[in-house]
């Protein structure tokens, strides 16, 4: 963390996940060994926008580290005058959606945006990259960054494996997950992520997680690919695709959509929804239904929580 971003002694760390998600690790090490701030939050203040803004702008934070479910930035948009003293967004956990790093890059011309990846058993983040207008450009699908130095990214069959000191020994007392996640190569410890992903030009893209990809009428469907164009809608503040399973087989592909504060509610945005899919995606990928909701729920780790979205879903029913 010290050697990686740049991070200096008069930093201050905004926390905001809580204690149990690794994510934390990236405050909670990193301030000390720097010599810099830890601006520590309860979780009422930081599921509450206004209350967090108040802590980050009372005590000058400067470095935001979140997943980017937790950003409520789009809806708060004129109000990022109160952020202004954070030098670097630094997001991981969750697909960045391009649209919403489009906004930070645009509203924050002194911050660095960062896109981070990696799993718990990797130590956090194994690769990052700085999201600019460049990269913006570049890619409608943002990447998830080159690996850091000390540690190596391949791909085996569309599947990350994390090579190097930074994969864990192991999970405590479960041999048999660990003969499965666990290998070595070359010598050295490696992880079988779960994730799919693949390489260009070094920089590793993220794809989804291997249970994330269902198959429907004969396809194979990433439910990630249909979040992404989902999110890239000018009026969706959140959107996330969930699989309806009888008897372990998908039946069908829902979408649930909070949109943003401020959207004209008569408006037929089901339609607005197809037309935006239908335009990007092939027919199979199209799910057979949305819904709307007022919140995303979110577990305790700040990701969408999809046990939770199915029952909306189905209450909604
Ligand atoms: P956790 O161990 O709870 O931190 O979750 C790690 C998982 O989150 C990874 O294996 C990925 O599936 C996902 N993940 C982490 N970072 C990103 C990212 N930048 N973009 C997309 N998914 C990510």
């Amino acid at each position: 963390m010290r050697e990686d971003f740049g991070f200096k002694p008069h930093d201050v760390f905004i926390n905001i996940a809580v204690l149990s998600f690794d994510l934390s690790v990236y405050e909670l090490m990193s301030f000390g060994a720097i010599g810099a701030t830890l601006l520590l939050n309860s979780k009422t203040v930081s599921e509450n926008p206004d209350l967090l803004m108040d802590r980050v702008q009372k005590y000058n934070g400067t470095i935001w580290v979140s997943t980017p479910s937790f950003s409520f930035i789009y809806s708060r948009i004129d109000e990022v005058s109160r952020l202004d003293s954070i030098r670097y967004f630094l997001f991981c956990g969750e697909l960045l959606p391009h649209s919403l790093a489009k906004v930070l890059v645009e509203k924050f011309p002194k911050a660095i945006v960062y896109n981070t990846y990696g799993p718990t058993e990797a130590t956090v983040a194994t690769t990052m990259i700085e999201i600019d207008a460049d990269i913006l450009d570049k890619h409608p699908i943002l990447p998830v960054g080159r690996s850091k130095p000390r540690s190596r990214i391949l791909i085996d069959q569309d599947e990350i494996v994390i090579v190097g000191k930074n994969v864990s020994l192991g999970y405590l007392n479960r041999p048999d997950l660990n003969a499965e996640k666990f290998i070595t190569i070359d010598g050295e410890r490696a992880f079988k992520t779960g994730d799919q992903g693949y390489l260009e030009d070094d920089i590793l893209f993220f794809k989804g997680r291997n249970d994330d990809q269902v198959k429907l009428h004969g396809f194979r469907i990433e439910l990630n690919e249909i979040t992404s164009v989902l999110n890239d809608l000018s009026f969706v503040l959140q959107g996330e695709t969930i699989p309806l399973k009888r008897n372990g087989e998908v039946k069908k592909i829902v979408s649930l959509i909070q949109l943003k504060t401020g959207v004209d509610e008569s408006k037929d945005w089901k339609a607005e929804i197809l037309e935006g899919l239908n335009s990007k995606l092939p027919y199979y990928m199209i799910p057979s239904d949305f819904k709307f909701i007022d919140k995303m729920p979110l577990n305790q780790n700040g990701k969408a929580d999809k046990k939770m979205l199915e029952q909306l879903y189905l209450a909604k029913s």
